[in-house]
């Protein structure tokens, strides 16, 4: 039997629970989750474990990064498994807070995400950073927490969270978490579960495009415009229905390169039927 979890709804609660266990001389991890989790987000549970003596994981559907048009009201929630899946490999407790809690009447602040979000993610989905900056600054706040542990799956959005760390000082260390995928190379995520059959098998060419890019670039070829064309063209091939982007970047700032003649990252976004996937790698590991 694993022990039941605390879960905490207020940021009274939370706050009284982090200092408490600060107080007491222990390192603070937090794993922040829009909850429906899988074994990526476990992954990352169990990376934070190894860095901080006490982890704790937020489980929040945050509305202000999602846009009109997008999947808030569908986004799959499941908290009684999520708490059963974290009680499991052992966290210490969970925030789960309310809207309410998180964006109480009078609440108005926003934090402007660094520029890094304007492209990519932050150009189809205008205000997506500026909910996820927001939202994720009031969390290491709420917590202050000594590390925070995200996902490479959402690169851009750990490139954005890492320099808004560094340019508000806020004393989190971020770590990187790999991708977890399925043994056939599909990225794991929560919107892979409204995949039918069919539409599972085609979302197999986001990960296997991005291999071959990763192997045209270990055969030689650093011509990044073609590799990009390419990269699109074995989306397309693939079998995806459309594709928002299939990008070779500069793994540290995301500036679009020509050649990859330093450490790169390939990233792309697709749809399969009405679901929205992204995935990358990174071309230089
Ligand atoms: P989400 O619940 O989708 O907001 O994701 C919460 C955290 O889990 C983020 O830091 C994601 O980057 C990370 N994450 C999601 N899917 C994966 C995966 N397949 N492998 C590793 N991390 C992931």
């Amino acid at each position: 039997m694993n022990m039941p979890v605390p879960v905490f709804s207020t940021v009274d609660e939370v706050q009284g629970f982090c200092l408490s266990q600060q107080k007491a001389g222990k390192t603070l991890g937090l794993v922040p989750t829009m909850g429906a989790l899988h074994k990526g987000h476990l992954s990352l549970v169990t990376l934070c474990q190894q860095h901080c003596d006490v982890t704790l994981a937020s489980v929040y559907v945050n509305p202000s990064q999602f846009g009109p048009n997008e999947d808030f009201d569908n986004y799959p929630r499941n908290f009684e498994q999520d708490v059963a899946l974290l009680e499991s490999v052992g966290v210490h407790g969970i925030f789960a807070p309310t809207n309410e809690v998180m964006y109480p009447h009078g609440f108005s602040c926003k934090v402007q995400p660094p520029k890094i979000a304007g492209s990519l993610e932050g150009e189809l989905r205008p205000n997506h950073f500026q909910g996820v900056t927001t939202v994720v600054a009031k969390l290491l706040n709420a917590t202050r927490a000594d590390v925070a542990v995200f996902g490479q799956k959402d690169y851009q959005q750990l490139v954005v969270i890492r320099q808004m760390v560094a340019d508000l000082n806020m004393a989190t260390r971020v770590i990187a978490a790999p991708t977890a995928r399925q043994s056939d190379g599909l990225a794991l995520s929560s919107r892979n579960r409204y995949l039918d059959a069919d539409q599972r098998e085609r979302a197999l060419s986001l990960s296997r495009a991005l291999k071959q890019t990763k192997s045209a670039v270990e055969a030689g070829n650093i011509d990044a415009r073609e590799l990009a064309v390419e990269l699109m063209q074995n989306l397309i091939d693939g079998g995806v229905d459309s594709a928002d982007y299939a990008v070779i970047a500069d793994a540290a700032t995301l500036e679009i390169l020509e050649v990859v003649d330093r450490p790169a990252v390939a990233l792309v976004a697709a749809f399969v039927g009405s679901t929205r996937l992204i995935d990358n790698l990174l071309l230089s590991e």
